[in-house]
């Protein structure tokens, strides 16, 4: 490899892969080597990625978003001044620095004065370093001293989150590292598309195969996932919860649980039991649509490998009831055997690129460093001895991601955004757009003029992810450096010297330094001891080793940060419970939120394609990606769209209780007939979180993505409607 070669992750999802970034050569139309050097580009990337083997997760694999992350880093496909709302004309124009500081600490500060600190929120984003992450916590407590901050990985994976904790003892997505999955005898994917959220990983699942392990995927669509699969089970929209419990009742009918395993190593079984025996067979197939003979038949290939691993991801997880729903999934692992051993176990494949580390430090409405709670006495004694302040000065809890978008205008009047665009990817986003407009004062920091940003009354450009350093966790639980490896164009600054810019204005003019390592040593400080403690991983170490594993502390009385190996794979000798036990939580299936009627007669589902990540934000302006899925669709089953006239490609209006989306057909028989899916990554008519529906799951705040209630109306032209009408037979084939 060129030994200007940057090694650095990919700025995308939690799989982090591996890349190069080099000095692009004369075919970019940048000088090599000219931003690399610290100079800026004339319009170029000034890079261009490489492959990078000799990193263990991906093993030099990328995807299409990977391969072209280095566009988004030229000058011209990125904000490069800062921008200031003109009070007069509304527009936003260019700025100074200094003005648009001014103006934030200002819009901040005044919020505060006139309406409580409360009245001033943060909001944050799964994508952010671990150290930006650490210091926007941090800048909420301290400069600004308010509850009110949360961030968009709570729409992500937070309750699988809950779930964890609540019968392990502790969060992290994967409890082992994700070649395990290769070797393991058979998996159940759920919900999960991999070979478009990060095919790179789809080869651990080829693997799996080819050593004669099994594949089982849960998914209502045939997915390119689902085709890869031993035997895929199509459930309706928001019943694997139902399906879980039903894989179970047949493992005890069956005597195949783990009675030595139970005994030994869990607590709660009797009730977990007998609520999972209350969901029999023929039951569970009328609320999914799952044939029994495909129950037994999953239950038979889990039950028959020698050891098997459920990887969960956004569907099960993005429902009202998604920590019951993980829960009856862990519970069925645990019941059989298959947790706390090697090879087996339950796992949560995380989405965002920080996803996992993202909510160990401190952006969250409820917690501080380390994954330690907020109204825990003890945790904010030691957090605030870090920080130099009182710990009565610190604030309780606040409000999760979705309460406090829906506060804004009213409790909350002033909010500083960073990391995150919810105008399209909230749920009952028409409504969240609205209430950002009733803002007294928004302050988005951000790469691009993203459709949040473009409401705001301050715009802050930020560096990102090859123009500074900073640390990212994997969905292993792997924290990994990535390397700045060109300098960000002039007028561009860093997140880290925004917030330090912040404070100082606000009265703290120490406490936010603008050097990565510096933040990250201090992050280590305030981890140590904690959940996720990262107290012994150093940015040389996590460079010599291809990352590390948390929890790694640093082990005390004279130990170097090097005396602790990391933790590859939890809870193999015991969980993370007080008393060493994982714990069964009985749950019960229960609908969803939002049922199908005669009004809106179909269930929508969303969720991502392989060529745009989230809310489009960066991959809607890479050329390549942008032709490949260039916009939204609803993808509906054939017979669904004989009912609607409506032929491949032809528009059709997808209505909910909250609004309507207009996107074209895409008629498929991979998806069932009462479910239609529309991918969330489009702004404007077809925003697919206009539709969606915010009721929030009771433990973890996270709302409602994957499953509501529409109907169709084919668009015919010259803007007639017509309303289609879906028979009862259609809404649910396995009744
Ligand atoms: Fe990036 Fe994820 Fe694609 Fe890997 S799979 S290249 S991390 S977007």
């Amino acid at each position: 490899m060129n030994a200007a070669t940057v090694d650095t992750h990919c700025p995308y999802c939690a799989l982090q892969c591996g890349m190069g970034l080099r000095p692009a050569g004369p075919g970019t139309g940048t000088a090599a080597g000219a931003r690399a050097a610290g100079a800026p580009a004339a319009g170029g990337p000034g890079v261009e990625v490489v492959e990078r083997p000799g990193f263990p997760v991906n093993r030099g694999a990328l995807c299409g978003k990977g391969r072209t992350a280095a566009e988004l880093l030229a000058p011209g496909a990125r904000l490069t001044t800062p921008l200031v709302r003109n009070t007069d004309t509304g527009v936003l124009e260019p700025a100074g620095w200094d003005e648009a500081l001014d103006r934030v600490a200002a819009g901040l500060r005044r919020t505060g004065a006139a309406h409580g600190r409360d009245a001033v929120g943060v909001f944050g984003g799964g994508g952010l370093t671990n150290e930006k992450a650490y210091a926007l916590g941090k800048f909420a407590r301290v400069a600004l001293g308010t509850s009110q901050i949360d961030y968009n990985g709570r729409f992500c994976m937070s309750s699988a989150a809950a779930a964890h904790g609540r019968a392990f003892g502790l969060d992290r997505g994967l409890p082992f590292p994700l070649a395990d999955v290769a070797r393991t005898g058979c998996v159940i994917l759920v919900g999960s598309n991999l070979a478009e959220t990060m095919p790179p990983a789809l080869r651990y699942l080829t693997e799996l195969r080819e050593n004669g392990g099994k594949l089982i995927v849960v998914d209502p669509r045939r997915t390119r996932t689902a085709e890869q699969a031993d035997l895929h089970l199509a459930p309706r929209p928001g019943t694997d919860l139902a399906l879980a419990l039903g894989l179970l009742h047949l493992v005890v009918a069956q005597g195949r649980t783990d009675e030595e395993f139970i005994a030994a190593r869990t607590s709660g079984w009797a009730e977990a039991r007998s609520a999972a025996m209350a969901h029999w067979p023929e039951m569970v197939e009328r609320i999914t649509g799952v044939p029994v003979p495909q129950l037994r038949e999953a239950v038979e290939l889990f039950c028959d490998a020698a050891s098997s691993m459920v990887l969960t991801a956004r569907g099960p997880e993005q429902q009202a009831k998604g920590t019951d729903t993980v829960g009856a999934w862990i519970n069925l692992c645990l019941a059989t055997g298959r947790a706390g051993r090697e090879l087996s176990g339950y796992g949560c494949l995380t989405g965002q690129g920080n996803g996992q580390g993202g909510r160990e430090h401190g952006q969250k409405a409820d917690q501080l460093p380390g994954y330690r709670k907020l109204d825990d006495p003890a945790a904010r004694r030691h957090v605030a001895e870090v920080w130099g302040v009182d710990p009565d000065e610190l604030p309780g809890p606040g409000r999760s991601a979705y309460e406090l978008l829906d506060a804004l205008g009213r409790d909350v009047r002033a909010l500083l955004l960073m990391g995150s665009n919810p105008v399209v990817s909230a749920p009952r986003a028409a409504h969240v757009e609205e209430r950002i407009r009733s803002l007294d004062f928004l302050a988005v920091a951000d790469v691009v003029l993203s459709e949040t940003a473009a409401l705001a009354d301050v715009v802050l450009p930020v560096a990102q992810w090859a123009e500074e350093t900073g640390t990212t966790t994997n969905l292993e639980g792997r924290v990994l450096l990535r390397r700045r490896a060109l300098a960000p164009p002039p007028g561009v600054r860093t997140d880290l010297e925004v917030l330090n810019g912040l404070a100082a204005r606000l009265g703290r003019e120490k406490g936010f330094p603008t050097t990565p390592e510096e933040v990250f040593d201090e992050l280590r400080r305030a981890s140590a001891g904690g959940p996720a403690d990262y107290s012994g991983i150093t940015y040389r170490r996590i460079a010599e080793e291809d990352g590390v594993f948390w929890p790694c502390p640093q082990l005390p009385e004279g130990g170097s940060p090097t005396d602790h190996p990391g933790t590859p794979r939890l809870f193999l000798d015991r969980f993370a419970t007080p008393d060493g036990r994982a714990r069964f939580v009985p749950v019960t299936h229960r609908p969803a939120d939002e049922e199908t009627d005669d009004a809106y007669p179909v269930v929508l589902t969303t969720g991502r394609v392989l060529s745009q990540y989230q809310s489009g934000a960066q991959t809607r302006r890479v050329a390549e990606l942008n032709a490949a899925e260039p916009g939204p669709f609803v993808q509906l089953h054939p017979r669904l769209a004989e009912r609607l006239g409506i032929a491949d490609g032809e528009p059709v209006a997808v209505v909910s209780r909250r609004g309507r989306a207009v996107a074209p057909a895409r008629v498929s028989g991979a998806i069932r007939p009462d479910t239609v899916f529309m991918p969330f990554h489009w702004p404007g008519e077809g925003r697919a979180n206009t539709l969606t529906n915010p009721a929030l799951d009771p433990t973890s705040r996270m709302p409602e993505f994957k499953v509501c209630a529409v109907r169709l109306e084919a668009v015919r032209t010259g803007g007639a409607v017509e309303t289609v009408e879906v028979g009862g037979s259609e809404r649910n084939p396995g009744a």
